[in-house]
């Protein structure tokens, strides 16, 4: 769910074209590695929408009020969060975005209310950046200067002029 410390030991789930997919031993949490360095702004993945749901859930990226995707490829859904992301799941072109340059070997991490508006499944945040935001429940919960402080979606943007 959440970016992790590097000094764990981890086994290898899958290897794709832009970088592996590991597991940490002890805790069974699965993480997305940089498979080789990324420039600011390179798309790192198109992704098109898999099987559509209503709802959201814990796998789902949201499109709409409605629509919440499954992410083709697959193996996208393993990019964690982070208060502190170096990618970004632009939902308008449907591509992962690098936010920053990213080294190899780097893990990939997002930020969830960027694309997720009111969470199934909140969690508490353990992912260390100084801006750590503590509970992650989505965009409808941050405060102005919060969201002002990270790339959102056009439709989460547009969600929080409505409400605000
Ligand atoms: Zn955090």
């Amino acid at each position: 769910m959440q970016t992790t410390p590097v000094t764990q030991s981890y086994r290898l789930v899958i290897s794709t074209s832009i970088g592996e997919v590991r597991e940490d031993v002890a805790s069974g949490q699965k993480a997305f590695f940089a498979g080789r360095q990324f420039g600011a702004g390179e798309v790192i993945s198109s992704f098109a929408a898999g099987e559509d749901h209503a709802a959201p859930s814990y796998l789902t990226v949201q499109l709409g009020d409605n629509q919440h995707i499954m992410l083709n490829p697959e193996y996208l859904q393993y990019i964690n969060h982070s208060c502190n992301p170096n990618c970004f799941f632009d939902t308008t072109h449907l591509a992962v975005i690098a936010l920053r340059d990213i080294a190899c070997e780097e893990e990939l991490s997002f930020f969830y209310p960027s694309s997720e508006w009111d969470m199934s499944q909140p969690f508490v945040c353990n992912c260390g950046s100084q801006q750590c935001l503590g509970i992650i429940q989505g965009a409808k919960y941050l405060s102005p200067q919060q969201a002002a402080a990270y790339r959102l979606n056009l439709y989460i943007a547009g969600k929080r002029n409505q409400e605000g």
